[in-house]
């Protein structure tokens, strides 16, 4: 048996028309990427900072309309949803940004910012929705005092704890998590982390977690995919991926995690330079001119996302290990 997906993408396209020196270009934020995630799973995109990670997110959610291609959530396509259809998926997809701070009205009191969504969606009276407040508090690990105190008396790993328990009152199946642990303290992102690790087992949820971060991929991912300028240049299972990466782009990035460890010897494959502009990519393998193993089909030929085993995948002409 195989397992259900909740989420598929096929060929998704996230073109912003611009101007540049007067002139319209495109910017190719998300460039032709499929995949699927599969119910119970947390599904981590990686790649630098401008790789379309966000936008990816949000066109698959559709709070973004994409440019092209099909996006199907439990077997729906999120294009043909009515406007009662799109607020009933509004409710199972619930989003968590980097920053709690901006999220949270500063002139609302914490519990009046959880019991918002469960007043939006309708459910329940006063009575149980004030209980609720309080079960959600409790989870997330918040102090029921903590309910008439403002945004600005919290740090910010509590006010992150806010933003989960508020997008958990609605009892969503799907998060996506868009940096969620980028803001905060090294310390504390442990600890958040390990929060939606629990979570995501007691409330029977679904990820699709978003980080420039891949140490922090490696404690709560399954699977993952490296994206590099709009496109996935690698997927497949998160222990496979870190001992034997098969893109030079996902090399680096592995290489550039620090190494608490000094005793580790370092691969030499340091990434040097930003990532090109997604308005004129590099022809070829948009990953070329910085990739240290690159020979001269890599330069006018884009490779294709092929299979490598029937769970890895990797968009490389020459694969290394
Ligand atoms: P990431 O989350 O990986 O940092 P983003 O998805 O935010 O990347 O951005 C991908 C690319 O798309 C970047 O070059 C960014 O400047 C561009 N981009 C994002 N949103 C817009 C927009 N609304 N209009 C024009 N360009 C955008
Ligand atoms: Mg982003």
């Amino acid at each position: 048996m195989t397992d259900p997906i909740l989420l598929s993408a096929r060929n998704v396209k996230k073109y912003y028309p611009i101007k540049k020196k007067g002139k319209s270009v495109l910017v190719k934020a998300v460039d032709d990427i499929s995949l699927d995630i599969i119910k119970g799973e947390t599904f981590g995109v990686v790649g630098e900072s401008g790789c379309g990670k966000s936008t990816l997110g949000k066109v698959l959610l559709r709070l973004e309309e994409l440019t092209h291609g099909i996006v199907h959530y439990a077997g729906e396509n999120l294009i043909n949803l009515s406007k009662p259809g799109l607020k009933g998926f509004r409710k199972k997809a619930q989003i968590i940004y980097q920053d709690p701070f901006s999220a949270l009205n500063p002139k609302k009191k914490i519990g009046a910012a959880i019991e918002e969504p469960l007043i939006i969606h309708g459910m329940g009276n006063r009575a149980f929705r004030r209980e609720k407040v309080l079960e959600l508090m409790d989870k997330v690990g918040l102090r029921p005092e903590h309910r008439d105190r403002y945004p600005h008396e919290f740090s910010g790993g509590q006010r992150q704890r806010i933003i989960i328990a508020r997008a958990l009152a609605v009892g969503p199946e799907f998060i996506l998590a868009d940096e969620p642990v980028s803001a905060l303290d090294v310390s504390i992102q442990a600890q958040v982390i390990n929060l939606l690790k629990d979570l995501k087992q007691d409330e029977d949820l679904t990820f699709l977690f978003i980080s420039h971060d891949l140490s922090v991929v490696e404690h709560i991912c399954d699977r993952l995919a490296v994206m590099y300028l709009g496109r996935i240049v690698e997927t497949g299972p998160v222990e496979d991926f870190f001992k034997t990466p098969f893109h030079p782009y996902s090399r680096a990035l592995i290489d550039a995690v620090p190494v608490t460890d000094p005793s580790i010897a370092l691969h030499h494959t340091i990434l040097e330079g930003d990532v090109p502009s997604p308005i004129n990519p590099p022809l070829g393998c948009h990953f070329h001119p910085r990739c240290i193993f690159r020979q001269d089909l890599c330069k006018g030929t884009m490779p294709k996302l092929r299979d490598l085993s029937p769970d890895r995948q990797v968009a490389c002409h020459f694969p290394l290990a």
